[in-house]
């Protein structure tokens, strides 16, 4: 096949603790997914799950002891991170039964969901999509993927971020609205998971804005830590 430029490699996650990388195809992600954010969006905790995209090379790898920097983006004063767990999708799948999904998780990894709640916030008004505020460029930085064979299944696991040593946010992964099963039912009805997939599974309350400078320290209990810089 003669392509009429190179194509780009793929963007990759590092696997914790060996030498591979998990090549990164989708980045799908679940809107208000923990009741108390949920409420602070202006939202009442008891809706359908619903999801948006960010483009696979948005993710910022982190390797593991490593300090990530994220370039404060552009066209935003109001730039939020959201501490989440991430699921890595290891076989294809649609239709896929909350009783199945495990059959398909590969693995997990800490996450954030940074976004530029300003221009989320303009799109809601304006019945627009939500593209710029979230799916932009080193929007989804990614901590080391732990192979579920390690964790196991998770269902429960304290999660928190930290910005500059103080407690933003802080949640148990139990409270999940839609627990990691059923959002893999729910997200296969509408498209079919391949290999290579991640889902951000949501957000607890306490999202606020970052500045340059400012240090993110997120974790979840069995898959360690992440640090990012704003620069
Ligand atoms: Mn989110």
């Amino acid at each position: 096949m003669n392509f009429v430029f190179p194509p780009r490699t793929p963007a990759v996650v590092p696997v914790a603790g060996r030498n591979d990388f998990f090549p990164v195809h989708r980045i799908y992600c679940v809107g208000r997914n923990y009741v108390e954010h949920a409420k602070e969006m202006g939202g009442t905790g008891r809706e359908a799950p619903f999801f948006f995209m960010k483009p696979a090379d948005a993710v910022l790898a982190v390797p593991h002891g490593a300090v990530g920097e994220m370039p404060y983006p552009p066209m935003t004063n109001d730039l939020h991170h959201e501490i989440e767990l991430v699921v890595a999708i290891g076989k294809d799948g649609k239709n896929i039964s909350a009783a199945d999904a495990r059959q398909h998780v590969w693995g997990y990894a800490v996450g954030l969901d940074m976004t530029r709640r300003d221009l989320q916030g303009d799109a809601k008004k304006a019945g627009r999509p939500w593209s710029t505020g979230k799916g932009f460029d080193y929007s989804a930085p990614i901590a080391p993927i732990h192979p579920m064979h390690d964790t196991g299944w998770i269902t429960q696991g304290a999660i928190h971020l930290n910005v500059n040593g103080a407690s933003r946010q802080k949640s148990d992964i139990s409270k999940l609205i839609w627990n990691v099963a059923e959002t893999i039912e729910h997200l296969s009805t509408y498209f079919t998971l391949q290999a290579g997939d991640l889902i951000f599974t949501g957000t607890p309350e306490g999202v606020a804005a970052v500045k340059s400078g400012d240090v993110l320290e997120g974790g979840i209990a069995g898959l360690g830590e992440m640090r990012v810089k704003i620069v």
